[in-house]
């Protein structure tokens, strides 16, 4: 039944796409690598300080993609007929001091701040909170042969290794309390970690229904060597990851009760900027395909972002991190903007922020859309598109929908573009999860996301424009053109695969 279906759309998509190439292509030609070039030296020039979330430049970096927006003829899709749409954020002071953690069980023990335990990451609860005890064993690249009732609510500990990434995207789903990463470093590998010293935190109170990263502590292996033995958990369990499937072992003695409390500094706002081409069809136009990217990045190290400084320079430009999402995401809205003829169903063209902080302002536009979310046909996210080789294109989530062979059809029908696309190569490192088209997903929009891999520059200040191949990726962007065009021109809506919604949509884990 399916593959019919999808054959069924190919056939109709290329002949109607092939009748309305002509006035297309005159859209997709106005990508160029020198104008993908000259934006992306704009966005992730020194000057913008690598667009930590919030500050003075990433509101900068807004007002030039709207002014862009504005330039194009795009509709106002922000707040009060704006292109911007602002969401709350609130800046405090964290003091390691104000920190505790006390287990109570079998072996009771107040573990300090700096020299036993360490915050890490996520935002953790302010107060009191306390949960059971959850020892995660086996390997990351195992299915997770454990459900909800095993980790949310509680105090999860795994071995802070390789492929600790892996398991923690398994886990983080089901809401545990807190995960406590145990390491078995050396000094001075202890030291470097976050969370030592007293620090300026970001926080997101939109996050407060619980989908805020939780609290991550790391605990020294030496700490927890007793604890674990008195309670029963498997001895060698968290040096070595293993073969076996992942399996949770509560350790139904152990009680951790922790305390954080931090000083509030200020309240302020972060954006997200949003731009509508109305379609030209009288029912479809109330329909809408996204375009998605995020203009933020980690800034210098004083953002707290992760940042690291190496040598003098200590700006982490994030070039293609994602300035090349952001440059694809406004070459397609001046293409679709001098393309002769309108798609019938709408776009949305936005660039968001928070990105790199927990996927914050795609989860608030998600929270608040401005447009009817039931009515997003599907979201194009595109997160690092302008590196590695020349003809290669990750499509994460192809599986998901019929989207993935409408994409095929698009490059087959385009040789000229020379992109092959491919599912996801990196399927260890959960990079579903870990840009903004998650966030529309698991709204039940269908959705595709583009990019084109992981690289020794990520997250590092070496991410720079000079690194960014424009020729390819502006191939790419025309190939998304001529995709949103497809997609925003058919008459049938993208479908999710059935199983997929169940366990995308439907709050199931992977
Ligand atoms: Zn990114």
């Amino acid at each position: 039944m399916r593959c019919r279906l999808n054959l069924l759309l190919a056939v109709l998509t290329v002949p109607v796409a092939a009748q309305r190439q002509q006035p297309a292509a005159r859209g997709a030609a106005v990508i160029t690598a020198e104008e993908v070039r000259r934006r992306i030296g704009i966005i992730a020039a020194d000057s913008m300080l690598g667009r930590a979330t919030p500050s003075p430049q990433l509101d900068q970096v807004a007002a030039y993609v709207a002014a862009e927006f504005r330039r194009f003829g795009l509709k106002p899709g922000g707040d009060s007929g704006t292109y911007l749409q602002r969401y709350p954020l609130e800046v405090e002071r964290f003091d390691p001091e104000s920190v505790s953690v006390r287990i109570a069980g079998p072996v009771p023990a107040t573990w300090r701040t700096g020299r036993d335990v360490l915050l890490v990451e996520g935002q953790p609860a302010t107060g009191d909170s306390a949960g059971a005890g959850v020892v995660i064993t086996g390997s990351p690249q195992g299915a997770a042969a454990f459900d909800s009732s095993a980790v949310t609510g509680k105090v999860v500990f795994l071995a802070y290794g390789p492929g600790v990434n892996a398991v923690a995207v398994k886990v983080l789903p089901l809401r545990p309390l807190a995960l406590v990463l145990v390491a078995d470093f050396p000094d001075s590998i202890w030291e470097k970690l976050p969370g030592h010293a007293a620090s300026v935190r970001v926080r997101n109170p939109s996050e407060e229904d619980g989908s805020a990263i939780p609290a991550v502590f790391a605990v020294r292996a030496g700490t927890t060597r007793t604890l674990f033995t008195q309670a029963g958990a498997p001895p060698d369990s968290l040096r070595v990851w293993g073969e076996r499937p992942l399996a949770a072992h509560s350790l139904p003695a152990v009680r951790v009760q922790l305390a954080v409390h931090q000083q509030l500094l200020e309240r302020t706002s972060a954006p997200n900027v949003v731009g509508i081409l109305e379609g030209d069809d009288a029912t479809l136009k109330k329909e809408y395909v996204l375009f998605t990217a995020h203009m933020d990045h980690i800034g210098t190290p004083a953002a707290g972002e992760g940042c690291t400084a190496r040598g003098a320079d200590s700006i982490c430009n994030g070039a293609d991190d994602d300035g090349s999402g952001t440059v694809a995401v406004i070459e397609l809205a001046q293409a679709f903007t001098t393309a002769r003829e309108r798609p019938k169903r709408s776009l949305v063209f936005m660039t968001v922020s928070g990105e790199e902080r927990g996927l914050w302002g795609s989860a608030y536009f998600a929270e608040h859309p401005t447009v009817p979310l039931a009515n997003v046909v599907a979201d194009l996210n595109s997160d690092m598109v302008g590196r590695n080789a020349k003809d290669t294109l990750a499509v994460i989530g192809r599986e998901h929908s019929n989207l993935g062979g409408v994409v095929d059809s698009i490059a087959l029908a385009h040789p000229e573009l020379n992109i092959k696309p491919v599912g996801d190569l990196w399927p260890q490192e959960g990079l579903y999860y870990r840009s903004d088209h998650y966030n529309f997903a698991r709204k039940g929009v269908p959705i595709l996301f583009f990019t084109t891999g992981l690289h020794p520059d990520y997250h590092q200040v070496t991410d720079s424009p000079d690194k960014i191949d424009a020729e390819k990726e502006a191939r790419f962007a025309r190939l998304v053109f001529y995709l949103g065009l497809a997609v925003a021109n058919t008459t049938a809506r993208p479908q999710w695969n059935a199983q997929s919604y169940k366990r995308i949509v439907g709050g199931g884990t992977n």
